[in-house]
Parts: structure tokens; C-alpha cells; sequence
């Protein structure tokens, strides 16, 4: 049975709206269903514009507490998106790390079992591990899971959300669907750090603030590694896709990514320079330069990199009729329009 946009009895909760993936979802479902949206975080502070909206209850609560995974549980469908889920925090909070996205989405997975709700539970493209430089299309059901050195905690994520995956999984009396995103970029996309967070956020947003703040752009291990970034407009495209094939989706893991948008973090540093030169009408040598940094000093020791993440997206194509289509220059060009939109009164 698939649920319709234009239901206005159906009800689905996200946790972690307040997140960068759940504010554009749930902007996204305010925009195009008739749905009853029930929005779980510790805050909401990407949501100021949604605060009084009458199809949205918000409920600002710890997962860690159970009753809330009860609570959650009550609504048909369940998109779990909360986590710890930046780098620079793996081998510093790694019990956080873990509790999050294990012990956490595990206690959900067993109250949606209960309840008999649908339960799409985020994941990680970093399942697959310590993937190398070797050009290699990583496949949902087939590709192998290549973790690095037993001691290092920089696998604590990517282990606990594996785990969490084959547990969900092994639920027998479970509805779910497995969601693995490859690096999504956009508007709204984590901090300023010293502005509105702490600590180091993600490559992109960490670039965005750099060329803000006139600052070199820090390549860890000369930004060798390489990614596939991801529009969070297709990343919402996607999760529609779902959404609207219900059937195709239960039982099922998907790589949420774009191929065509994969290149170096050096190469994603020299992108972001000249279009942000652009956008400020100056030439290129007057934004800020690169500047290399070993990933011991930037991350602190015990920090390992993936090297290259490609997505397959043909399980997505076949089950669901998804393909991406926004192309990196232009995301890069919004998430940098927006950064300095954003931030224009305090940088
Ligand atoms: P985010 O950090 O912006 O959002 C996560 C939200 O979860 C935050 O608002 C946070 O407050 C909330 N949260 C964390 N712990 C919570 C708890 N105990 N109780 C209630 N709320 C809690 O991250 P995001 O980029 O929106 O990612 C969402 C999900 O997608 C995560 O599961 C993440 O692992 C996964 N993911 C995202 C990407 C990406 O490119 N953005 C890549 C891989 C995986
Ligand atoms: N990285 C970098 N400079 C930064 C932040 C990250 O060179 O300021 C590198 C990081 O070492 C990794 C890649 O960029 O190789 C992507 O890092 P991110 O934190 O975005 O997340 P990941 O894809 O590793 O989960």
C-alpha cells in the first residue's frame, strides 16, 4: 500500500528535523503533501520559519529518552535521520559516536517492530569503509565492507552504523528501509565554528567558512581522498522516491549520491575558490589560498580516511525511477550564495 501526498490523515515523524537533512525535509513535505508531520530534535533552531506551522507538532527531546522512541513509533512512517555524524567527533566522543548510531536507532528499530511502523533509518555511504583510490562503483547488496585498523576510533561511526543496519535487518516483524547518503551539500549545511557551533564541520562547510572569513582553505593529506557530492535537493527528490514506492522500498538499502559530482577535496577547494571569486565580483588570487595539513594535526591521532566513495545508482534507477540531476557547479554556487547570505551580519 503507498501512502498519498494528499492524505491528510497520515501522519510520519522525522527525528532530527532540526538537522540539515530533515529541515529541507520537512520543508519539502510541508510544501508537497497534506500530511501531519511529528519533528524530533534537541533543537530547532533551522526551523524558526516552521515554528508555528499547524501541521507540524515539534517535540524537543533525547532519543536516549525511551518514552520518545514509543512516542515516535506511534506515526505509520518513521524517517530516523538524528545522529552524531561528524568526523572530527569519531575519535574524540566515540562512546557518543556509538550510543548514537547504534544503541539509539536500535531502541527505535525495536519500537517500530512493536508498533508496526515504517521505519526508513538514515545510514552512511561510509558502511563501506576504508575504500581506496582505486576507481570502484560501491554497490548496496554486493560491495565490501573494507574497515581500517581495529584500533582506530575513526571507525566508530561507520562500525556502529553498520551494525545498526544489520540489526535492522535481522527485526523479522520489522518494515524498514536502509538510506545511505554520499556527502550532501546545500544550504543550511552544518556551522560556523565560534559562530552558531563547535568543532570542525564537514569539508564543504568548513571551505564556506574559510573563504568567509579570508582564511586558507586546509587540505588534510593534500586532499588526495575524493567524494561524491550531493545536491540535498536530489537528496529530497530521493526520499520522495521512496516515499511513493513503498513496496519497492521495504527489505531494501540505497545509495543516496551522484556519480557525476565526484572529484578530490583539492579540486573541490580550487572549484569553490573561483566560484566564490565570482560571486564576489574579485579575481581569484584575492580569495583565500589552500593550505596543506596532516590529518594528525587537524583530527588528532587515530584519524583514517576513506579515499573514494563512488555510489552505484542502479538500484535506484531500476526499483524506483531515481536519477540525480543538479549539477556541483551550481549546488556549490547556492550553498556559497547562501553561506554568505547567512552569515553576512556576523563575517
Ligand atoms: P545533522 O547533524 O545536521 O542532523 C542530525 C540531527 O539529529 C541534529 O539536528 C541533531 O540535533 C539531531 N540529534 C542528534 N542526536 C539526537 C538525539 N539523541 N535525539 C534527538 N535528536 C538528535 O546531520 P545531517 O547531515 O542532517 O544527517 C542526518 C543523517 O544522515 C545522520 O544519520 C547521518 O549519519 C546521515 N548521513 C548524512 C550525510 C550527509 O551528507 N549529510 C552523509 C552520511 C550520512
Ligand atoms: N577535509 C579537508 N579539509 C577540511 C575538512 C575535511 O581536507 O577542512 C577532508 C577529509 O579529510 C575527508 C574529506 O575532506 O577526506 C571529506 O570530509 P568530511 O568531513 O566532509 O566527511 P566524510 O566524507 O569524511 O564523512
Amino acid at each position: 500500500m503507498n501512502y498519498s501526498f494528499k492524505d491528510p490523515s497520515v501522519s510520519i515523524a522525522i527525528v532530527g528535523a532540526g538537522g540539515f537533512i530533515g529541515s529541507h525535509l520537512l520543508d519539502a513535505l510541508i510544501e508537497r503533501t497534506s500530511w501531519h508531520i511529528f519533528a524530533v530534535d534537541l533543537d530547532f533552531n533551522r526551523l524558526q520559519h516552521r515554528l508555528n506551522h499547524p501541521r507540524i507538532e515539534f517535540l524537543c527531546d533525547d532519543l536516549k529518552n525511551g518514552s520518545v522512541a514509543t512516542r515516535i513509533a506511534a506515526c505509520p512512517i518513521v524517517i530516523n535521520l538524528a545522529a552524531i555524524c561528524v568526523p572530527s567527533r569519531y575519535m574524540r566522543e566515540a562512546k557518543e559516536v556509538i550510543e548514537s548510531n547504534y544503541n539509539h536507532p536500535v531502541a527505535l528499530a525495536l519500537a517500530c517492530e512493536k508498533s508496526g511502523a515504517w521505519l526508513i533509518h538514515f545510514s552512511t555511504s561510509e558502511v563501506y569503509g576504508k575504500t581506496s583510490l582505486e576507481p570502484c562503483l560501491l554497490e548496496e547488496d554486493s560491495s565490501s565492507m573494507v574497515l581500517g585498523s581495529v584500533r582506530a576510533s575513526r571507525w566508530s561511526y561507520a562500525c556502529a552504523k553498520q551494525l545498526t543496519e544489520r540489526y535492522i535487518a535481522s527485526l523479522q516483524g520489522l518494515s524498514w528501509t536502509v538510506l545511505r547518503p554520499f556527502n550532501f551539500i546545500g544550504p543550511r549545511m552544518d556551522f560556523i565554528p565560534g559562530i552558531d557551533g563547535e568543532g570542525i564541520p564537514r569539508v564543504l562547510a568548513n571551505f564556506c567558512a574559510a573563504l568567509l572569513k579570508n582564511e586558507p582553505l586546509l587540505l588534510v593529506d593534500k586532499g588526495v581522498s575524493r567524494r561524491s557530492f550531493t545536491s540535498i535537493h536530489d537528496a529530497i527528490h530521493f526520499i520522495f522516491a521512496v516515499l511513493s514506492h513503498r513496496e519497492e522500498s521495504l527489505g531494501q538499502a540505497f545509495n543516496i549520491g551522484n556519480p557525476e559530482n565526484e572529484l578530490s577535496i583539492a579540486e573541490l577547494a580550487d572549484c569553490m575558490r573561483s566560484i566564490y571569486a565570482s560571486l564576489r565580483n574579485v579575481s581569484i588570487d584575492q580569495v583565500s589560498s589552500v593550505q596543506n595539513i596532516s590529518s594528525s594535526d587537524y583530527y588528532g591521532e587515530g584519524y583514517e580516511d576513506s579515499l573514494r566513495r563512488i555510489p552505484s545508482i542502479e538500484k535506484a534507477k531500476r526499483l524506483l525511477g531515481y536519477v540525480p540531476s543538479e549539477a556541483l557547479d551550481v549546488t556549490l554556487r547556492e550553498t556559497l550564495s547562501w553561506f554568505i547570505e547567512h552569515y553576512r551580519l556576523v563575517l
